[in-house]
Protein backbone atom coordinates (compact mmCIF):
# COMPACT_ATOMS: atom_id res chain seq x y z
CA UNK A 1 0.00 0.00 0.00
CA UNK A 2 1.16 3.28 -0.99
CA UNK A 3 1.76 5.65 2.12
CA UNK A 4 -1.12 8.28 2.32
CA UNK A 5 -0.78 12.70 2.52
CA UNK A 6 1.11 12.25 5.97
CA UNK A 7 4.02 11.05 4.27
CA UNK A 8 4.25 13.96 1.95
CA UNK A 9 2.69 16.76 3.37
CA UNK A 10 5.16 19.37 4.78
CA UNK A 11 4.67 18.41 9.07
CA UNK A 12 3.93 22.00 9.75
CA UNK A 13 0.89 22.44 7.57
CA UNK A 14 -0.04 18.67 8.67
CA UNK A 15 0.31 20.47 12.31
CA UNK A 16 -2.43 23.16 11.04
CA UNK A 17 -5.81 23.52 11.40
CA UNK A 18 -8.24 24.86 8.23
CA UNK A 19 -10.02 28.07 8.65
CA UNK A 20 -13.50 26.80 9.86
CA UNK A 21 -16.37 28.43 8.62
CA UNK A 22 -19.69 27.29 10.06
CA UNK A 23 -22.53 27.05 8.31
CA UNK A 24 -24.99 30.51 9.00
CA UNK A 25 -28.24 29.15 7.13
CA UNK A 26 -31.19 30.48 9.29
CA UNK A 27 -28.92 32.33 12.15
CA UNK A 28 -28.29 36.00 12.58
CA UNK A 29 -25.15 36.19 11.07
CA UNK A 30 -22.58 37.76 13.83
CA UNK A 31 -19.34 36.17 13.57
CA UNK A 32 -17.86 37.47 10.36
CA UNK A 33 -17.64 41.48 10.56
CA UNK A 34 -19.90 41.77 7.45
CA UNK A 35 -21.92 44.94 6.67
CA UNK A 36 -25.68 44.02 6.96
CA UNK A 37 -27.27 46.00 4.52
CA UNK A 38 -27.55 45.65 1.06
CA UNK A 39 -27.26 47.78 -1.62
CA UNK A 40 -29.85 49.96 -3.05
CA UNK A 41 -32.60 48.24 -5.42
CA UNK A 42 -31.63 51.10 -7.94
CA UNK A 43 -27.92 50.01 -7.84
CA UNK A 44 -28.74 46.66 -7.52
CA UNK A 45 -30.06 46.73 -11.15
CA UNK A 46 -27.62 48.70 -12.13
CA UNK A 47 -25.01 46.03 -10.93
CA UNK A 48 -26.92 43.43 -12.78
CA UNK A 49 -26.99 45.13 -16.28
CA UNK A 50 -23.26 45.99 -15.82
CA UNK A 51 -22.81 41.95 -15.39
CA UNK A 52 -24.73 41.49 -18.17
CA UNK A 53 -22.12 43.22 -20.11
CA UNK A 54 -19.20 41.44 -19.23
CA UNK A 55 -17.19 39.48 -21.42
CA UNK A 56 -16.15 36.69 -18.92
CA UNK A 57 -14.96 34.61 -22.27
CA UNK A 58 -12.09 36.97 -21.74
CA UNK A 59 -9.26 36.81 -19.07
CA UNK A 60 -9.33 40.06 -16.41
CA UNK A 61 -7.06 42.96 -17.54
CA UNK A 62 -4.15 42.02 -14.80
CA UNK A 63 -3.66 45.66 -14.47
CA UNK A 64 -6.84 46.99 -13.83
CA UNK A 65 -6.67 50.45 -14.41
CA UNK A 66 -10.34 51.17 -14.16
CA UNK A 67 -10.66 50.14 -10.85
CA UNK A 68 -7.13 51.39 -9.50
CA UNK A 69 -7.99 54.61 -11.21
CA UNK A 70 -11.37 54.64 -8.75
CA UNK A 71 -9.72 53.09 -6.19
CA UNK A 72 -7.22 56.03 -6.19
CA UNK A 73 -9.76 58.75 -6.15
CA UNK A 74 -12.15 57.10 -3.84
CA UNK A 75 -9.46 55.69 -0.91
CA UNK A 76 -7.26 59.17 -1.51
CA UNK A 77 -4.28 56.94 -2.60
CA UNK A 78 -1.35 59.57 -2.55
CA UNK A 79 0.57 60.09 -5.91
CA UNK A 80 3.59 58.33 -5.90
CA UNK A 81 1.93 55.65 -3.95
CA UNK A 82 1.40 52.47 -5.90
CA UNK A 83 -1.49 50.12 -6.10
CA UNK A 84 -1.98 46.36 -5.74
CA UNK A 85 -4.78 44.82 -6.03
CA UNK A 86 -5.85 40.86 -4.12
CA UNK A 87 -8.47 38.41 -3.86
CA UNK A 88 -9.23 39.86 -0.74
CA UNK A 89 -6.81 41.66 1.65
CA UNK A 90 -6.19 37.58 2.82
CA UNK A 91 -4.59 37.25 -0.69
CA UNK A 92 -1.90 40.55 -0.09
CA UNK A 93 -1.00 38.68 2.92
CA UNK A 94 -0.05 35.56 1.60
CA UNK A 95 1.88 37.46 -1.74
CA UNK A 96 3.66 39.55 1.07
CA UNK A 97 4.90 36.94 2.96
CA UNK A 98 5.99 34.35 0.28
CA UNK A 99 7.63 37.80 -1.24
CA UNK A 100 9.83 38.46 2.00
CA UNK A 101 9.80 34.66 2.73
CA UNK A 102 13.89 34.56 2.67
CA UNK A 103 15.05 31.28 5.26
CA UNK A 104 15.16 32.83 8.45
CA UNK A 105 13.04 35.80 7.63
CA UNK A 106 10.39 37.01 11.06
CA UNK A 107 7.49 37.79 10.98
CA UNK A 108 6.46 40.12 13.71
CA UNK A 109 2.89 40.91 15.08
CA UNK A 110 1.44 42.01 18.02
CA UNK A 111 -0.74 39.03 19.81
CA UNK A 112 -3.65 38.23 20.00
CA UNK A 113 -4.40 39.66 16.20
CA UNK A 114 -5.79 38.24 12.43
CA UNK A 115 -5.48 34.56 12.82
CA UNK A 116 -4.12 34.53 8.77
CA UNK A 117 -0.84 36.58 9.64
CA UNK A 118 0.78 33.94 11.57
CA UNK A 119 -1.01 30.96 9.04
CA UNK A 120 0.84 33.04 6.13
CA UNK A 121 4.08 32.94 8.10
CA UNK A 122 3.65 28.92 8.47
CA UNK A 123 2.74 28.77 4.70
CA UNK A 124 5.54 31.05 3.01
CA UNK A 125 7.94 29.32 5.67
CA UNK A 126 8.71 32.25 7.79
CA UNK A 127 9.49 32.28 11.43
CA UNK A 128 6.96 33.90 12.99
CA UNK A 129 7.34 36.06 16.26
CA UNK A 130 4.04 37.49 18.35
CA UNK A 131 4.66 40.18 21.10
CA UNK A 132 1.72 39.92 23.20
CA UNK A 133 -0.38 42.56 24.46
CA UNK A 134 -1.19 43.61 27.73
CA UNK A 135 -4.27 42.13 29.55
CA UNK A 136 -6.28 45.28 28.60
CA UNK A 137 -5.10 44.97 24.61
CA UNK A 138 -2.98 47.74 24.90
CA UNK A 139 0.55 47.92 22.89
CA UNK A 140 3.62 47.16 24.89
CA UNK A 141 5.76 49.45 22.95
CA UNK A 142 8.50 49.09 24.91
CA UNK A 143 8.55 45.03 24.94
CA UNK A 144 7.52 45.49 21.08
CA UNK A 145 10.95 47.53 19.62
CA UNK A 146 12.77 45.14 22.04
CA UNK A 147 11.21 42.66 20.10
CA UNK A 148 12.35 44.34 16.74
CA UNK A 149 15.85 45.01 18.02
CA UNK A 150 16.05 41.34 19.26
CA UNK A 151 14.09 39.59 16.07
CA UNK A 152 15.15 42.40 13.10
CA UNK A 153 12.05 40.82 11.34
CA UNK A 154 11.48 41.92 7.45
CA UNK A 155 7.69 42.09 8.18
CA UNK A 156 5.11 43.52 10.59
CA UNK A 157 1.57 43.38 10.73
CA UNK A 158 -0.40 46.55 12.61
CA UNK A 159 -3.98 45.60 11.92
CA UNK A 160 -5.39 49.32 12.88
CA UNK A 161 -8.02 48.62 14.60
CA UNK A 162 -6.73 45.38 15.59
CA UNK A 163 -8.97 42.31 15.59
CA UNK A 164 -10.38 40.41 17.18
CA UNK A 165 -9.83 43.29 19.99
CA UNK A 166 -11.57 45.89 17.96
CA UNK A 167 -8.82 48.54 19.69
CA UNK A 168 -7.25 51.47 17.78
CA UNK A 169 -3.32 51.26 18.75
CA UNK A 170 -1.99 54.61 19.78
CA UNK A 171 -0.76 56.86 16.31
CA UNK A 172 2.31 57.77 17.91
CA UNK A 173 2.66 54.25 19.18
CA UNK A 174 2.81 52.75 15.30
CA UNK A 175 4.70 55.74 14.65
CA UNK A 176 7.44 54.62 16.41
CA UNK A 177 7.09 50.52 15.24
CA UNK A 178 7.46 51.78 11.56
CA UNK A 179 11.13 54.27 12.52
CA UNK A 180 12.45 51.21 14.37
CA UNK A 181 11.47 48.67 11.90
CA UNK A 182 14.57 47.46 9.76
CA UNK A 183 12.10 45.41 6.93
CA UNK A 184 8.37 46.40 5.75
CA UNK A 185 5.62 47.18 8.07
CA UNK A 186 2.35 46.55 6.74
CA UNK A 187 -0.61 48.83 8.49
CA UNK A 188 -4.13 46.60 7.98
CA UNK A 189 -7.07 49.02 7.99
CA UNK A 190 -9.70 46.51 7.17
CA UNK A 191 -11.69 48.23 9.26
CA UNK A 192 -11.04 51.81 8.31
CA UNK A 193 -14.67 52.44 7.06
CA UNK A 194 -14.81 52.25 11.21
CA UNK A 195 -12.48 53.73 13.04
CA UNK A 196 -11.61 56.83 10.59
CA UNK A 197 -7.92 56.98 10.88
CA UNK A 198 -5.48 55.79 8.89
CA UNK A 199 -1.83 56.06 7.80
CA UNK A 200 -2.18 56.50 3.61
CA UNK A 201 -0.97 60.42 4.06
CA UNK A 202 2.18 59.16 5.62
CA UNK A 203 3.08 56.91 2.44
CA UNK A 204 5.06 59.47 1.41
CA UNK A 205 6.82 59.99 4.41
CA UNK A 206 7.90 56.16 5.76
CA UNK A 207 9.45 54.35 2.57
CA UNK A 208 9.23 51.09 4.50
CA UNK A 209 5.06 51.13 5.11
CA UNK A 210 2.46 49.45 3.22
CA UNK A 211 -0.87 50.48 4.21
CA UNK A 212 -3.81 47.22 3.54
CA UNK A 213 -7.44 47.59 3.40
CA UNK A 214 -10.26 45.39 1.60
CA UNK A 215 -13.90 46.61 0.49
CA UNK A 216 -15.32 43.65 2.44
CA UNK A 217 -15.97 45.23 6.03
CA UNK A 218 -17.74 48.18 3.64
CA UNK A 219 -20.32 46.02 2.36
CA UNK A 220 -18.52 44.09 -0.54
CA UNK A 221 -17.36 40.91 0.91
CA UNK A 222 -18.74 38.67 -1.14
CA UNK A 223 -16.49 40.72 -4.23
CA UNK A 224 -13.66 39.44 -2.51
CA UNK A 225 -11.26 42.92 -3.19
CA UNK A 226 -8.61 44.06 -0.96
CA UNK A 227 -5.37 46.41 -2.19
CA UNK A 228 -2.53 47.78 -1.17
CA UNK A 229 -0.66 51.27 -1.57
CA UNK A 230 3.36 51.60 -1.05
CA UNK A 231 6.23 52.70 -2.76
CA UNK A 232 6.41 51.70 -6.23
CA UNK A 233 9.71 49.58 -5.19
CA UNK A 234 7.79 47.72 -3.01
CA UNK A 235 4.62 46.76 -5.29
CA UNK A 236 6.63 46.23 -8.12
CA UNK A 237 8.28 42.98 -5.88
CA UNK A 238 5.00 41.95 -5.06
CA UNK A 239 3.51 41.93 -8.65
CA UNK A 240 6.27 39.51 -9.47
CA UNK A 241 4.44 36.96 -7.22
CA UNK A 242 0.89 37.87 -7.68
CA UNK A 243 -1.11 35.88 -9.66
CA UNK A 244 -1.76 38.06 -13.42
CA UNK A 245 -5.89 37.19 -12.96
CA UNK A 246 -6.01 37.64 -9.56
CA UNK A 247 -8.99 39.62 -9.25
CA UNK A 248 -11.71 38.42 -11.80
CA UNK A 249 -13.60 40.35 -14.72
CA UNK A 250 -17.08 40.30 -12.77
CA UNK A 251 -14.65 41.77 -9.24
CA UNK A 252 -13.35 44.50 -11.52
CA UNK A 253 -16.71 45.64 -13.00
CA UNK A 254 -18.72 45.80 -9.97
CA UNK A 255 -16.20 47.37 -7.58
CA UNK A 256 -15.51 49.85 -9.88
CA UNK A 257 -19.26 50.91 -10.76
CA UNK A 258 -20.18 50.88 -6.93
CA UNK A 259 -17.46 52.63 -5.77
CA UNK A 260 -18.21 55.56 -7.80
CA UNK A 261 -21.38 54.94 -5.44
CA UNK A 262 -19.13 55.48 -2.41
CA UNK A 263 -21.51 57.26 -0.48
CA UNK A 264 -24.21 54.73 -0.13
CA UNK A 265 -21.39 52.62 1.31
CA UNK A 266 -20.33 55.44 3.59
CA UNK A 267 -23.37 56.10 4.91
CA UNK A 268 -23.87 52.47 6.07
CA UNK A 269 -20.66 52.88 7.77
CA UNK A 270 -21.90 55.58 9.74
CA UNK A 271 -24.95 53.98 10.63
CA UNK A 272 -22.99 51.11 11.54
CA UNK A 273 -20.40 53.44 13.81
CA UNK A 274 -23.62 54.97 15.59
CA UNK A 275 -24.88 51.14 16.28
CA UNK A 276 -21.89 50.10 17.48
CA UNK A 277 -21.88 52.56 20.04
CA UNK A 278 -24.71 52.23 21.31
CA UNK A 279 -24.28 48.20 21.52
CA UNK A 280 -20.95 49.04 23.28
CA UNK A 281 -23.30 50.90 26.08
CA UNK A 282 -26.41 48.39 26.23
CA UNK A 283 -23.50 45.79 26.80
CA UNK A 284 -22.17 47.84 29.22
CA UNK A 285 -24.96 47.84 31.54
CA UNK A 286 -24.60 44.27 31.52
CA UNK A 287 -23.38 42.68 34.79
CA UNK A 288 -21.00 40.60 33.96
CA UNK A 289 -19.75 41.34 30.70
CA UNK A 290 -16.85 43.12 30.33
CA UNK A 291 -16.56 45.48 26.95
CA UNK A 292 -13.49 46.18 24.89
CA UNK A 293 -13.13 49.69 23.35
CA UNK A 294 -13.76 49.41 19.69
CA UNK A 295 -12.96 51.70 16.60
CA UNK A 296 -13.99 48.80 14.24
CA UNK A 297 -17.38 47.13 13.63
CA UNK A 298 -17.30 44.56 16.09
CA UNK A 299 -17.09 44.14 19.58
CA UNK A 300 -14.69 42.01 21.78
CA UNK A 301 -16.51 41.33 25.28
CA UNK A 302 -15.44 38.92 28.31
CA UNK A 303 -18.22 36.85 30.14
CA UNK A 304 -17.68 34.73 32.81
CA UNK A 305 -17.90 31.44 30.40
CA UNK A 306 -17.68 32.51 26.80
CA UNK A 307 -18.28 28.87 25.61
CA UNK A 308 -21.31 28.47 27.58
CA UNK A 309 -22.20 31.86 26.43
CA UNK A 310 -21.92 30.97 22.96
CA UNK A 311 -23.56 27.51 22.83
CA UNK A 312 -26.78 29.69 24.29
CA UNK A 313 -26.60 32.16 21.93
CA UNK A 314 -26.15 29.59 18.98
CA UNK A 315 -29.38 27.85 20.49
CA UNK A 316 -31.25 30.73 20.29
CA UNK A 317 -29.84 30.96 16.35
CA UNK A 318 -27.62 33.65 17.27
CA UNK A 319 -24.13 32.81 15.71
CA UNK A 320 -21.10 35.44 17.43
CA UNK A 321 -17.35 34.29 17.03
CA UNK A 322 -16.29 32.53 20.82
CA UNK A 323 -12.66 33.06 20.88
CA UNK A 324 -12.06 31.44 24.02
CA UNK A 325 -9.14 28.35 23.75
CA UNK A 326 -7.24 30.41 21.04
CA UNK A 327 -5.28 32.66 23.05
CA UNK A 328 -4.31 32.92 26.40
CA UNK A 329 -5.27 36.83 26.91
CA UNK A 330 -8.84 35.90 25.19
CA UNK A 331 -9.95 33.56 27.85
CA UNK A 332 -13.63 33.81 27.53
CA UNK A 333 -14.00 36.38 25.57
CA UNK A 334 -16.53 36.72 22.70
CA UNK A 335 -16.74 38.86 19.52
CA UNK A 336 -19.54 40.65 18.60
CA UNK A 337 -19.91 41.78 15.09
CA UNK A 338 -22.74 44.59 14.84
CA UNK A 339 -25.85 44.19 12.97
CA UNK A 340 -28.54 45.99 12.08
CA UNK A 341 -30.44 47.38 14.85
CA UNK A 342 -32.88 44.30 14.64
CA UNK A 343 -30.17 41.85 14.94
CA UNK A 344 -28.38 43.77 17.84
CA UNK A 345 -31.53 43.56 19.98
CA UNK A 346 -31.72 39.65 19.39
CA UNK A 347 -28.09 39.15 20.10
CA UNK A 348 -27.92 41.32 23.33
CA UNK A 349 -31.53 39.48 24.13
CA UNK A 350 -29.67 36.02 23.08
CA UNK A 351 -26.31 36.64 25.02
CA UNK A 352 -28.37 37.95 28.12
CA UNK A 353 -30.19 34.81 28.43
CA UNK A 354 -27.28 32.86 28.02
CA UNK A 355 -24.84 34.53 30.58
N1 LIG B 1 -7.29 41.91 7.87
C1 LIG B 1 -8.02 41.86 8.97
C2 LIG B 1 -7.54 42.56 10.20
C3 LIG B 1 -9.22 41.14 8.98
O1 LIG B 1 -9.94 41.08 10.11
C4 LIG B 1 -9.65 40.49 7.80
C5 LIG B 1 -10.94 39.71 7.72
N2 LIG B 1 -11.43 39.16 8.84
C6 LIG B 1 -8.84 40.57 6.68
C7 LIG B 1 -7.67 41.30 6.74
C8 LIG B 1 -9.17 39.85 5.40
O2 LIG B 1 -10.23 40.43 4.74
P1 LIG B 1 -10.58 40.14 3.23
O3 LIG B 1 -9.78 38.95 2.78
O4 LIG B 1 -12.04 39.91 3.20
O5 LIG B 1 -10.17 41.37 2.47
Amino acid sequence: MKPGPEAWVREEILALKAYHVPSAEGFVKLDAMENPYRLPEKLREEVGRLVSGVAINRYPDPAAPALKERLRTTMDVPVGAELLLGNGSDEIITIIAQTLARPGAVMLCPEPSFAMYRMNAVLAGMRYVGVPLRADFTLDLDGFLAAIAAHRPALIFIAYPNNPTGGLFPEEVVIRIIEAAPGLVVVDEAYHAFAEMTFMDRLGTFPNLLVMRTVSKLGLAGLRLGYAAASPVWIGEFDKVRAPYNVNVVTQAIAETVLEHIRVLESQAAQIREDRDALAERLGDMADVTVFPSAANFILVRVPDASRAFDGMKARRVLVRNFNGSHPLLANCLRLTVGTPGENELMLAALSESL
